[in-house]
């Protein structure tokens, strides 16, 4: 689906410069991954799948059940015990079949991967060529709407929309700076980048549980290791405070992944000249409430 792309005068008085926001938010699904999970599911489905297997108990499963009903193709979804039940609640109402298992994501995934077969597809959340071709469909929209990017800012989880994002701009011969932004407790890119090294995680805390990818896709380092990737960190706090900002200024209510970049605008960490035209991908996410949103800021002491 075509998505809006808005000035956001707010942000663009604040850091002067053109502030262009690419509103991922309004897919019918709350976020960017009906491009990527929407691309990849159309693709299998053209060479016959019968059913969509997949573990993520995020904005990832919720588009393979959405898909999965338009396509009028079954889909199983295996989920840990600490899924949420508003993320149960949506992939049920899209007529997936929901399992609930094991107490990590991990063992969820095993069962999930007990179901794959020639003609049941497993769908990746992040690591896969197809997603990165749905993704990269964003860029050309964008440049379609007459607006060419000198910069652009993006979150960063296991690695897809960074990913799709520099394919699109390097299919259309654009070489400009990507901000690549993660949370302090999900920094696995930033520390990929730091090291020179595909590492992966211990461990991965904090609110922003969307960008909670212990290791990155290959092809995500990869590309972290070329010049215009530029790697930022940001407190869960900042994150959350940038959620009720733009849902003041812009009233959309985003997840605090998708705070963790606008936060980066918000808070005016980086500079540009007052021409340039800064692309923030607003990737959205459907799996928080207001109410969540404010019982973070309790936890956080952030005065709402
Ligand atoms: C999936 C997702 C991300 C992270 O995307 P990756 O491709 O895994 O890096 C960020 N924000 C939202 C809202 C998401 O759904």
């Amino acid at each position: 689906m075509k998505t809006p792309l808005i000035q956001s005068k707010k942000l663009s008085d604040l850091n002067c410069c053109n502030v262009w926001l690419k509103m991922e938010s309004s897919n019918v699904t709350g976020s960017f991954k009906e491009r990527s999970i929407g691309h990849a599911c159309a693709q299998y489905a053209q060479q016959g799948a019968k059913k969509f297997i997949s573990s993520s108990g995020g904005n990832a499963g919720v588009s393979v059940a959405y898909m999965g009903n338009q396509l009028q193709i079954p889909v199983i979804i295996v989920v840990p015990k600490t899924t949420s039940q508003t993320a149960i609640d949506l992939m049920r109402k899209e007529n997936a079949e929901v399992i609930v298992h094991g107490d990590s994501w991990l063992e969820a995934n095993d069962l999930a991967l007990s179901y794959v077969s020639s003609d049941n597809i497993y769908i990746h959340p992040f690591d896969h060529p197809y997603l990165w071709d749905g993704v990269s469909q964003m860029i050309k929209e964008v440049l379609d709407a007459g607006v060419t990017p000198d910069a652009v800012v993006l979150s960063v989880g296991g690695g897809s929309l960074l990913s799709g994002v520099q394919q699109g701009l390097t299919t259309h011969g654009l070489k400009i700076p990507i901000y690549a932004v993660e949370t302090e407790g999900t920094a696995s890119l930033n520390t990929a980048i730091q090291k020179k090294q595909h590492i992966k995680l211990d461990e991965v805390t904090g609110i922003a549980t969307t960008l909670a990818a212990k290791q990155v896709c290959k092809n995500a380092f990869d590309i972290s290791q070329q010049e215009n990737i530029v790697g930022l960190t940001v407190s869960d706090k900042e994150a959350l405070q940038a959620c009720f900002e733009f849902l003041n200024d812009h009233r959309t209510l985003v997840e605090p992944a998708c705070g963790a970049t606008l936060s980066v605008l918000y808070d005016k960490k980086l500079s540009f000249s007052a021409t340039s035209n800064v692309l923030v991908i607003v990737c959205g996410g459907a799996s928080v409430t207001l109410n969540q949103l404010l019982n973070y800021a309790k936890d956080l002491s952030l005065n709402q």
